[in-house]
């Protein structure tokens, strides 16, 4: 990128905000590559056993436990283990938000501007299973791509809808442990990989984008339960979109507190009074632009930490916007009559045939929907009357009497919990032709006729049907190879 394409104000303003010492060097910064790097779905493979196995160069990310650089052309995007949901395809530095947000197996966690899942793919992770993820983004297409995203990864333990804030804070006021802000803004610390945002940015530069912000800041601090964390990230450098909205908040929810997070040497301090925030120079690290900040909603006066009755107190409230018809959008969905406590004759076979799989975390419930099987997490989230994309994991669908596993499922089963399995390597050509949608000839059909699971190196990526022993390929047609 030449610098004589970064917007003059803009310029003028990172003068002021590095000093004249600093920003030389963070000028020169743009005369050097942008970094690429991939991020390691730790519910599917430990970060050690990926780099050892992994076919292409990778160097661990410093300051990301399971964040790897690997060059623009290494193929990440284009080998089968990036459709296995094996790993997120990621800019280093956008790693960072998520591993400062200490989310926990069994919490309930927002993500409230998540398109397209680069951090909530990593929040659902560290649930572990346990607890629940609500991935909001107002875009719906953009919702698509995020649903996606998290079906890749095989997380069954989450939502997706395409809301407006406030319309989320009416049903969760105080509900969630962990909240992630992860703003639209103004995208300073990308202009470097992607130069067409410098152009937006003298459309559509900070001041506006600090009063999206602002706005979106106090709506989620009303959605976070007391002695909850919520993280707030943008990718720009400007003060207005960073200390400043951090401060409006302090300002305006005195019960909130800035946090130290964990720290690594490349950080800068936020400025000012922000000392505990996170930022990222592309002069100091090796990644893009970033902030983040760590924010605690003290607890109450007088009610104990893990206080049970406090983690219920949000449920009443939401029970005001239980499920329903919507009067004016006619939108919502009714729960009541189709959820099932057993399921449809060759489901519950098929789902007899799983050994011990750990989606089923015994917190969820089956519901069918047009002949489609859920298996949903958190109750509450999901009965509340928004404009879901997904809410939890498709099992299947039943096409008369008989049942189809559905791509999502693959996704989120391990091998060893199913009892057909056909793994080819990784580099096996027969692997690209099985994500094409091509038909493949198997060495050898695990059984004779059913359902087998395709892997590549151990790892899902999708079903097959075995039929006097040829193999119909099966791979979900949205999630093909192209
Ligand atoms: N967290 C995402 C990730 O890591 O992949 C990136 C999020 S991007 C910085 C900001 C997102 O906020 C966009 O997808 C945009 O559609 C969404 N957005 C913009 N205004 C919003 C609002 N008022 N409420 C919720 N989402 C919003």
């Amino acid at each position: 990128m030449t610098l004589t394409r970064l917007p003059e104000a803009f310029l003028h303003m990172m003068q002021e905000l590095l000093g004249t010492e600093e920003y030389p060097a963070f000028l020169a910064s743009y005369e050097r590559p942008s970094h690429t790097g991939l991020r390691v779905n730790s519910t599917k493979i430990s970060t050690d056993i990926f780099s050892e196995r992994v076919s292409f160069p990778v160097e661990p990310v410093p300051w990301i436990g399971n964040g790897f650089f690997c060059g623009e052309d290494s193929g990440a995007s284009r080998h089968p283990w990036y459709y296995g949901g094996v790993y997120y395809i990621q800019e280093p530095s956008a790693m960072t938000p998520a591993s400062l947000l200490p989310v926990e197996p069994g919490d309930r966690v927002l993500d409230l501007c998540a398109a397209p899942g680069g951090k909530a793919t990593e929040l659902a992770a560290k649930l572990k299973g346990r607890g629940v993820l609500l991935a909001n983004d107002i875009s719906v297409s953009r919702a698509k791509g995020l649903l996606r995203n998290l079906e890749r990864f095989g997380i069954a333990n989450m939502a997706v809808c395409s809301e407006k804030p406030e319309k989320l804070l009416s049903c969760f006021p105080g509900y969630f442990d962990k909240i992630l802000v992860d703003a639209p803004c103004s995208g300073e610390g990308m202009f470097r990989r992607r130069p067409d945002m410098a152009a937006d940015w003298e459309e559509r530069g900070p001041s506006y984008y600090s009063s999206v912000q602002k706005e979106l800041i106090l709506q989620a601090a009303d959605m976070l339960r007391h002695g909850g964390c919520m993280l707030y990230s943008t990718c720009t450098f400007s003060p207005l979109e960073n200390e400043d909205t951090v401060e409006w908040l302090l300002k305006n929810r005195p019960d909130f507190e800035l946090i130290p997070t964990k720290w690594y040497e490349g950080f800068s301090h936020g400025r000012g009074s922000c000392h505990h925030a996170v930022r990222i120079f592309p002069h100091c690290m090796e990644g893009e632009g970033h902030f983040a900040a760590l924010l605690r909603k003290r607890e109450e006066k007088g009610a104990g930490a893990g206080d049970p009755g406090d983690r219920d107190a949000g449920s009443g409230i939401v029970a005001s916007c239980l499920t329903g018809r919507d009067d004016r959008t006619g939108q919502g969905r009714s729960l009541g009559e189709d959820k099932v406590n057993v399921l449809p004759g060759a489901a519950a076979d098929f789902l007899a045939s799983l050994k011990d799989p750990s989606f089923l975390n015994g917190q969820g419930q089956w519901r069918i929907q047009e002949n489609r099987l859920y298996y949903l997490p958190d109750r509450r989230i999901i009965s509340a009357r928004l404009r879901f994309l997904r809410t939890g994991l498709l099992f299947g669908e039943m096409k008369k009497s008989r049942f189809e596993p559905s791509q999502a499922l693959a996704m989120a089963l391990r091998a060893e919990e199913y009892p057909w399995v056909l793994d080819f390597a990784p580099e096996d050509e027969r692997t690209i032709r099985y994500l094409k949608g091509e038909t493949v000839v198997p060495d050898e059909v695990p059984c004779s006729s059913g359902w087998v699971l395709v892997c590549a190196g151990g790892l899902p990526l999708g079903w097959g049907k075995t039929h006097n022993g040829m193999l119909k390929n099966k791979y979900g047609a949205g999630w093909r190879m192209l």
